[in-house]
Formats: structure tokens, sequence, C-alpha cells
């Protein structure tokens, strides 16, 4: 048999997948479980987007639609992006892809020659190393331990791009750790990113309208508006709008990174499907009553996750202030046992607790800090509690 191309050598599957297939697999044999693995919204968006979606059945043309994206979302994806302080960007600024993840694959596609860095902070998302390495890109991490409650400090970044990364990857609100940069914090990068014009600026702030407690949302542009000609803005319909299968993520920023985008688009692609966009358009414009209810919602669950992991003796759980995760430091588990089991690391923790208590966590080392693990807490209201009992009866029970 002919050989595959080279870079799939470097290709894997997330671990997320992975971890979740296995939670899935057990409760279809039976066992009693709950799953605090994949950051799926347990919620579907308003009625009026499935009112849009069935007015467009009965006029769809079945045509392709544009690379870039439709007029419709384009315009509700530009006026969200005002709500957001993102003034003066147009269409031509923007493009759509299936899901951000894709938008910024194409990103890093788009910028990154052979063998070009690309830089970001640790704890990261787990595709933005994946798609580093398919590329063929140089990673460079920036740890952000538990102690800074990961998040990046503008020392750090200004060290980081002395070496003039191609790429700067920056997450805000993160996943896994729920972290949210302050408008201060955010300008005193946004100062550091101003010395080094070199970089590209790619911010993934797919989780920007589920943040707590009164911070907001922030971004470098709004900081040093000179920024916004090198800085590109990720958004996605996934999390917020509960709409995580219809695949829609968008960007904005320079019309020439737009347009790569588009190209590629028109290659890979050519348009996501036009059911999808509207639905997206009609989300993003209507009545933002799912977004509201579920950021009031989740702010109440993430009180409850990180006081039980705050009570449990030894773990420390820096609070989220956004999204949905908290990444608690189990670092204390280590070298301790479970049943007579063993536990060296954050995979021997996350089996043992699957096993012995039904409970899905993803580890930390999947998102580059392996004294953390992943609690998503989107999973069905009545198992929120009941799930972080048994994580704390786990924990008793070391020795
Ligand atoms: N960026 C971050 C930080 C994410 O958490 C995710 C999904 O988990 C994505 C991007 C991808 O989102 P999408 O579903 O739009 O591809």
């Amino acid at each position: 048999m002919p050989k595959l191309a080279q870079r799939m050598s470097r290709a894997k599957p997330s671990t997320i997948m992975l971890i979740a297939e296995k939670a899935r697999q057990l409760k279809a044999e039976g066992r009693d479980i709950i799953s605090f693995s994949i950051g799926v919204p347990n919620f579907l968006p308003g009625p009026h987007v499935y009112q849009a979606v069935r007015d467009w059945l009965d006029k769809d043309s079945g045509s392709y639609g544009s690379n870039r994206g439709s007029a419709d979302l384009l315009d509700a994806f530009l006026e969200h992006m005002k709500g957001v302080g993102l003034d003066g960007y147009t269409r031509e600024n923007c493009a759509v892809a299936v899901g951000a993840k894709h938008i910024l694959y194409n990103l890093a596609e788009a910028l990154l020659d052979d063998g070009d860095e690309m830089a970001f902070p640790t704890p990261y998302w787990t595709s933005y190393l994946d798609i580093a390495e398919i590329l063929g890109a140089k990673v460079k991490l920036l740890p952000c331990p538990p102690e800074q409650h990961y998040k990046l400090t503008p020392a750090q970044l200004d060290e980081a791009l002395a070496s003039k990364p191609k790429i700067f990857l920056f997450n805000n609100p993160s996943n896994p750790t729920g972290m949210v940069y302050t408008k201060e914090e955010i300008a005193a990068l946004a100062d550091v990113l101003v010395k080094h014009p070199d970089t590209w600026v790619v911010t993934d702030d797919i989780y920007n309208r589920m943040v707590f407690d009164g911070v907001g949302y922030h971004n470098f542009v709004q900081a040093r508006p000179e920024l916004r000609e090198r800085v590109i803005f990720v958004d996605s319909m996934s999390k917020t709008y509960g709409m995580p299968g219809w695949r829609v993520g968008m960007m904005a920023g320079p019309k020439a990174v737009a347009d790569a985008v588009v190209t590629l688009n028109s290659n890979h692609i050519t348009n996501i499907p036009e059911v999808a966009s509207v639905a997206a358009a009609a989300a993003l414009s209507g009545p933002q009553d799912v977004p509201t209810e579920k950021r009031a919602e989740f702010a109440k669950r993430r009180d409850l996750v990180v006081d039980i992991l705050n009570g449990i003796e030894g773990v420390k759980c820096p609070r989220p202030q956004g999204a949905f995760y908290a990444f608690p430091d189990i670092s204390c588990a280590f070298g301790k046992s479970h049943n007579g089991k063993r536990l060296e690391n954050d995979v021997d923790v996350c089996t043992a607790l699957l096993e012995a208590k039904g409970v899905a966590c993803v580890p930390g080392s999947a998102f580059g800090e392996p004294r953390g693990l992943r609690i998503s807490y989107t999973c069905p209201a009545d198992e929120l509690e009941p799930g972080m009992q048994r994580i704390r009866d786990f924990f008793a029970e070391l020795s």
C-alpha cells in the first residue's frame, strides 16, 4: 500500500473526544456515568432560530452560497462586534467557516509557512497544538501555572515575542481554565503587542458572551486601536447559542487575512451550509434570551463546582469568571492510592475517577498542564451536584 503523507504521523485524534467516547461506551454498557468531559452546551437555540430555518426551507434554491459567508450572517456578526467595542469593520474584514476550529485551521494555513513559529499560553485548548503539528509549525509554549491564575503576564509575552513568532494565539475567556482577563490586564498585554510588529495576533474569543461577575469582555483592539492591522478576532456560534452541531465560526481582522480565508474556503468547502447560515444569522440578530439566561445559570454552576473543589483538602481551583470550565490543581493526589491503585499523574487520577466513581473529566496534560484536570460543567442540571460529590468522595478516599 502507498504511504500516507508524512504530516499524518503528526496528526492525532482529540484526547477530549477519546475520553467522551469512553464515557459514552461505559454508559451504553449500563454504567452510571456522569460526564464532565466535553464542552457541549446542554441547551438549544431559541424558537426564532428554528422558525427562520423553516421559513428559509420554503424559499431554498439549493444553490451554492458565498465563499465569505452570507450577507445576513456577516451583518449580524458585525453588529455583535460593535456591541463588544469592535467598531469600523465591514463585511470585507470578515469570513465565515465550518466552526471556529475551521477558522483557526484556515488562519494557521494562511499565515504560517513551514517551520514558522506559533506561540501560545499553557494551558491551551488542545486543537492549537494539533493544528500547529499537522501544519509543521514550531510551537512556543508560554507556561501560565495555577500560581499565576493561569494568566499570561506582560513580561512573559514580551520575552516570547522577542523571537518574532509568526502568530501569537490568545484565548479569552479560556478553555480549559475559564479565566478571563480584566480590562487592565488586556491593556497591559496590548501595550506589549504594540512593540512587536512582526507577529500576527489571533484572539480566540469564542466565549466572549459567557463572562460572569461583571468583569466584562475586553480585547486588544479596544485597548490599542493601532493593533487592528494585526489582530484577528475569532468567534463561534457553538457555545453560547447552543449550536455546536450547526458548525458556524467567524473571524474579523485585516481584509487581506479575511480574503485569504475566503480563498481557502473556495478551495476547501465553497461555503458553509446555507441552512446553518440562516440559523446563525437568526440567533445573532434575534432575541438574546438564551445566552443571557445561560450566563446567569453557568455563573451559579461555577460557584457550586469551585466551592466544592476548594473545599477538598489539597485541591486548589483558581476561580473562573467565564466559559463553562473549571481547572483545579489536583497534584495533591499524585503519589497517593485509590482502592489500592497508585496514582502517579493526572491520567491515573482521571482513569481511577471514571472507573471507581463513573465521573469523566479530561486530564490536564491534554491541555499542556499535567497538574490539572478539566471539569466541563455543562451536564444536565440534576447531574452536577451528584457528580461533584463523587469527586469529593474520591479525594476523601485517597490514602
Ligand atoms: N476555541 C475554543 C477555545 C474552544 O473551546 C472551541 C471548542 O471547544 C473551539 C475554538 C472550536 O469551536 P467550534 O465548535 O466553533 O469549532
